[in-house]
């Protein structure tokens, strides 16, 4: 299923969902991305969509574009709005092994998608090689306004991890691409906040009050 990431969200979404005001934030010049046609939504991502939809009503998890990204010093991790087909607290596990608590977000722009870093930073652990759990995956530590705050890109494709541990990036820098590495269901990234480096928080809240015209 291919779909554009240009359709307002406002047209697609469900009503009463909270997300309104930051989604009709008008367009900035250069926000609208079209996707190339070998861009598509996996089957295995759109059930896992359907599942999450039918047990956390209400959630922000759905199909349609996000969020509106700006291009301030806190940024999402991709250029514009992408789905989102899992969202964070607790769940059923979607797979043997697979926590019973969602540690993070579950981010649909395609397998290959470029993943870009939410702030300035310095690289983390990170590993380039699919040892299952987060697969290849990039963390990076930031301080943002005092506290210490680690991000993590999860499930990325072999081979594309641009950074290396120890390494300052700045915010928009290419990570690596979405892929399917570790306990995954199908292309997608799974992104996590981690306070003070080890506190999960919801990084649909927290990005939706920082990333700001
Ligand atoms: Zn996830």
């Amino acid at each position: 299923m291919a779909f554009s990431l240009s359709v307002p969200a406002l047209a697609i979404a469900p009503a009463g969902q909270p997300w309104h005001a930051a989604a009709a934030a008008p367009a900035l010049d250069g926000q609208t991305v079209s996707v190339p046609a070998e861009v598509t939504i996996s089957p295995l991502a759109h059930e896992d969509y359907v599942s999450a939809r039918a047990r956390t009503s209400g959630s922000y998890a759905q199909m349609a574009a996000t969020f509106t990204n700006y291009s301030g010093p806190i940024q999402w991790p991709f250029r514009a709005g992408v789905p989102i087909s899992t969202d964070f607290g607790p769940r059923i596990p979607p797979c043997f092994g697979c926590s019973s608590f969602h540690k993070g977000i579950d981010m649909n722009p395609g397998n290959g998608s470029p993943i870009q870093a939410i702030s300035t930073g310095v690289v983390g652990e990170l590993s380039r090689v699919d040892n299952g759990g987060l697969g290849v995956y990039v963390t990076i530590d930031h301080n943002i306004d005092g506290q210490r705050v680690t991000s993590v890109y999860a499930h990325m494709q072999p081979g594309s991890v641009t950074v290396s541990e120890g390494q300052s990036v700045d915010v928009g820098d290419i990570l690596g691409m979405v892929g399917n590495t570790g306990q995954s269901t199908g292309p997608h990234l799974h992104f996590e906040i981690l306070l003070d480096g080890t506190t999960p928080t919801d990084p649909y809240a927290w990005l939706s009050e920082r990333v700001i015209p």
